[in-house]
């Protein structure tokens, strides 16, 4: 499928998770992908990894100006790099509420503010963020986290008014619970993690989590000049949750 042939993706986060999924969906359509992460190593080799900090304005600048330097273009920008918090909203101190929306919010401003110039000049520009189910259903202890996933739904939709005429299309993906290291993560944290898995399971609609790959195959469509007539929209890939909840 060489829909992205001769096209150059940048994609933030592509080290690990639904990142990684997306980097590697891209360039198995022929898309050469560069990668920013803060963790550059646990990237696949086949990608150009960079480090990159989103939440750091010279980091992200520095980095797209080294993908535009090897690959000479960037026609797709997902901005997926994010990290969770956890808790009601009394629970995070004012420190963790900026380094949260720092990453997941703001970072989409330096990322994108980086890679425009680029984006301006390609005639197939378009930019995927990675939003969340937390920004359309009222998950329980997820206040933070929620907060800066409705933003990216919203700077999703400002974005795409203020680029339309510039023929740079903006969406956002909004995953349920997907099967990534992050929650990985959490459920090791479960004193019996197999059966915190079996419970989280089982309070999907669909009775499982969804696959990176799923999420993926969303934002190569979006990314994509199959959706030439789609901006300023987001895609649910949560089995349905967004609606039982
Ligand atoms: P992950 O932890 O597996 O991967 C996140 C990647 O982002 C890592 O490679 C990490 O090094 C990188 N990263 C973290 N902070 C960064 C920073 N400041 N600058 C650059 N890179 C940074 O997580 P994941 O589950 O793949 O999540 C990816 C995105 O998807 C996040 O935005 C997350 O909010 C969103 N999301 C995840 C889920 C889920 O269930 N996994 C659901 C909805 C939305």
């Amino acid at each position: 499928m060489p829909e992205f042939d001769n096209l150059v993706a940048v994609v933030t986060g592509g080290a690990s998770g639904l990142g990684a999924a997306i980097a590697r969906r891209l360039a198995d359509g022929g898309a050469a992908v560069g990668v920013l992460d803060v963790n550059p190593a646990g990237a696949d080799p086949a990608f150009f990894a960079v480090a990159a900090d989103v939440s750091d304005r010279d980091s992200v600048a520095a980095a797209i100006a080294q993908v535009a330097e090897k690959f000479g273009r960037i026609d797709i920008l997902v901005n997926n790099a994010g990290i969770g918090a956890q808790g009601d909203v009394a629970a995070n101190d004012d420190a963790e509420w900026a380094r949260v929306l720092s990453i997941n919010v703001t970072g989409i401003a330096r990322t994108t503010s980086a890679a425009l110039p680029y984006l301006r000049a390609s005639d197939s520009a378009a930019i995927v963020n990675t939003s969340s189910i937390a920004a359309t259903a009222g998950l329980p202890q997820r206040a933070l986290y929620s907060a800066s996933k409705g933003a990216v739904l919203a700077l999703t939709r400002a974005m795409a008014a203020d680029h339309l005429r510039e023929g740079i299309r903006v969406n956002c993906v909004n995953p349920g619970t997907a099967d990534t290291p992050w929650v990985g993560r959490l459920l090791d944290a479960a004193d019996d993690p197999a059966a915190e898995r079996a419970a989280l399971e089982a309070r999907q609609p669909h009775g499982r989590l969804v696959a990176p790959a799923e999420v993926a195959d969303a934002v190569a469509y979006l990314a994509s000049p199959r959706s030439r007539s789609t901006t300023g929209t987001s895609i649910a890939v949560d089995g349905g949750m967004h609606e039982l909840r």
